[in-house]
């Protein structure tokens, strides 16, 4: 049993910590308030560090490692998250890398040719788009259709709050995994998982205007009459569902890491911030108030970044070795991941801006972006909180507990 990174892990994680230091966490104020997104040479550069690539095959144009893809990835996103506490660029490269390694799996050979070489380059975004305005948590509730005809699916529907509609339309190229209704007397054993490029004809969006990660563009999709050829398909035909949730435990494991490195410079910033302020006639390290509440949130943090670690090795034996756990065991590890980590790092945040005091309440101060950025992952991004709740209890309980049974 080995709880450490090897050191080739740990030469990739201190390059990256040093490359974002100095290239990314500078303009990260920056990139969370202007439209035009996330800088190429941004993009640029991690796709040369190899992160863009890091679930993609080599014949791909990627960076992947077998069976170490998810580990080094969580690595990766925790040091772009703490460079950027504003989310922007953490979601952007956990969106490219988690969806992209889908496409990886489960893609046509036609796909990954069309998807993979641009996602590792830089040059492309994949995304995911199953929220309808009808409700997200409830995924087997979308009404999006598609009626397959001469090896050509047609769509037609809605989708909401997808993130990367300008990274798709305007900025660069690409588009989205897509869940959409095949069958629609088949429940969820009647979806299809399939990408649409954004660019496709019959698409129009809308953009919205969002309280944090200004970076990063949500908004949403019409689908009129949209046609892509049936190779664009994830899986099966019908099996969609069961790709999308496959989907969402290496997502998920990511967003934990987004929240796990935001987690861990807040708490950075704390430990600078109450050594040298003082009250009183001394620093506030000094006050129990305090230092007992850093002291929690580090002992947190430390039980998370371990579940988080051993839960990406998981995914990587999940893979790597089939049969060495169930998609069950994922997902239960998964969801205790992406329960705790957004809840941890916003108190954590919060906690930070206290000792920061009135200058926490300014742009000059970091904490204000990831305090908006980090809310995204709390309110519902990647699953909500309860749902992940409804997984564990699922898991540990059994059937009896899914509540639409
Ligand atoms: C910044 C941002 C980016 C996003 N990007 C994407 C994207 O790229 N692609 C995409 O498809 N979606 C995206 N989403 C949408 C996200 O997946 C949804 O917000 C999420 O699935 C929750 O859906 P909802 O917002 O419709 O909330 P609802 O499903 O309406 O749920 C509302 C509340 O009720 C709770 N709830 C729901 N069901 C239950 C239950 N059975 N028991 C107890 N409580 C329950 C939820 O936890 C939530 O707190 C994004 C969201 C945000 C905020």
């Amino acid at each position: 049993m080995e709880f450490r990174l090897t050191s080739e892990q740990e030469i990739f994680r201190r390059t990256l910590r040093e490359w974002c230091e100095a290239n990314l966490e500078p303009i990260a104020a920056e990139i969370d308030s202007k439209e035009q997104g996330i800088p190429d040479k941004i993009i640029k550069g991690l796709a040369d560090l190899g992160v863009m690539g890091i679930t993609i095959p080599e014949e791909y144009g990627g960076s992947m490692i077998p069976g170490q893809e998810i580990t080094l990835a969580n690595v990766a996103v925790q040091e772009i998250a703490r460079a950027d506490l504003s989310m922007s660029v953490p979601v952007y490269v956990l969106l490219n890398i988690g969806w992209g390694y889908l496409v990886t799996l489960h893609g046509s050979e036609e796909l990954k040719k069309l998807v993979l070489p641009k996602v590792a380059s830089g040059e492309g975004f994949v995304g995911i788009a199953t929220t309808e305005a009808g409700g997200g948590s409830d995924v087997a509730n979308v009404a999006t259709t598609a009626r397959l005809e001469d090896g050509k699916l047609i769509i037609n529907g809605e989708k909401s709050y997808i993130s990367g509609i300008r990274e798709t339309t305007e900025q660069r190229d690409g588009g989205h995994l897509t869940l959409f209704r095949t069958d629609p007397d088949a429940g969820h054993r009647g979806f299809t998982f399939a990408y649409i490029p954004s660019r496709s004809e019959g698409i129009s969006t809308t953009v919205y205007e969002d309280v944090g990660r200004g970076g990063l563009s949500t908004g949403g999709f019409r689908y009129k009459d949209v046609v892509i050829p049936e190779s664009y398909v994830l899986g099966e035909i019908n099996r969609g569902f069961y790709v999308n949730m496959e989907g969402f435990n290496a997502a998920r494991i990511l967003v934990a890491a987004a929240c796990v490195g935001a987690t861990e410079k807040a708490l950075e910033l704390s430990i600078e911030y109450v050594k040298q302020r003082t009250a009183f006639g001394r620093p506030l390290a000094k006050f129990e108030g305090i230092s007992f509440e850093i002291a929690e949130d580090k002992s947190r943090f430390d039980q998370i970044q371990m579940w988080l670690r051993y839960t990406a090795w998981m995914a990587d034996q999940f893979y790597s070795e089939p049969g060495s756990f169930t998609h069950n065991d994922l997902s239960h590890a998964v969801s205790i991941c992406k329960l705790e980590a957004p809840h941890l790092a916003l108190e954590t945040v919060k906690h930070s801006m206290m000792y920061h005091g009135a200058f926490a309440f300014t742009k000059e101060c970091p904490l204000e972006l990831a305090y908006r950025g980090v809310l995204s992952y709390v309110v519902g991004a990647e699953g909500g909180t309860n749902i992940q709740k409804l997984i564990i209890a699922r898991e540990t309980i059994g059937p009896e507990a899914i509540p639409y049974r």
